[in-house]
């Protein structure tokens, strides 16, 4: 494999005049059980006008591509390492196969963040839930998947709702941990909108945990983070996470 570059080298820079609006933050990891609904966008509360700066649309770059020649061969001899002939009729094409869906599964789709003027001032919390994602644990190179309930309180621009699921998608086409994971889709919405608030849930199965060591299939990880008014302020807060279904610990 090759080097998997971090958040900071390819993260757009945001406008220096602007007001940060989130600056504290906490998070918290909890294991519950919560029933996969589909994919919702609902809205709630009215939250306290808070003016800030613009974040015009950026573009997002894609990370450096992997290295497929070099992550074939990896394979190939991490085959023989675990005991297998690469060149038997039924592995001769697994190299190739597995560096090209590393490749895959780490390399974010580049998109825009499109952004709009909050022209009628809508001030209450946007919700994007049950936002389904996969990624891949750092520590095992085995896949967590689950799903992200992403929600901010609009300041002075909005963004196109598709887009909650792709920066979901972008950090999460990564080597990950699901906290680092959690943090960086708060903290880049942040960044971009300078919202009211942000809060991000994830709930993912990881294979590493219900495959092999504890043998745990069916639990979930629970990881969050609130930025601003959702973590500031507590019906906002307890609303959030009732809109969710999960229950704040
Ligand atoms: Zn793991």
């Amino acid at each position: 494999m090759t080097t998997v570059p971090t958040h900071q080298q390819w993260r757009p820079t945001t406008p220096s005049a602007s007001a940060p609006s989130a600056a504290s933050s906490s998070t918290a990891s909890r294991s519950v059980e919560v029933a996969s609904l589909p994919t919702e966008v609902t809205s709630v509360r009215a939250a306290p006008p808070d003016a800030l700066s613009d974040a015009p649309p950026q573009n997002i770059d894609s990370r450096p591509t992997v290295d497929q020649a070099a992550a074939q061969r990896a394979v190939t001899d991490l085959l023989r390492a675990l005991g297998r002939d690469p060149d038997s009729p039924h592995l001769r094409e697994t190299p190739r196969r597995v560096a090209a869906a590393f490749a895959e599964l780490l390399t974010p789709e580049p998109f825009t963040l499109t952004t709009f003027p909050n022209d009628h001032g809508y001030d209450e919390l946007v919700l994007a839930k049950n936002i389904p994602f996969s990624s891949l644990c750092e520590h095992h190179l085995l896949p967590f998947s689950g799903v992200a309930h992403v929600g901010y309180l609009p300041g002075e621009r909005i963004v196109g709702l598709s887009k909650l699921a792709r920066v979901v998608r972008m950090f999460a086409r990564d080597l990950q941990v699901q906290e680092r994971l959690t943090t960086q889709i708060a903290d880049f919405l942040a960044e971009q909108l300078h919202p009211v608030g942000v809060g991000v849930i994830l709930e993912a199965e990881h294979l590493c945990m219900s495959l092999r060591g504890v043998r745990a299939p069916g639990s979930r990880t629970v990881t969050s983070r609130l930025l601003g008014a959702l973590r500031d302020d507590p019906c906002i807060r307890q609303e959030f996470f009732a809109r969710t279904g999960v229950t704040e610990a």
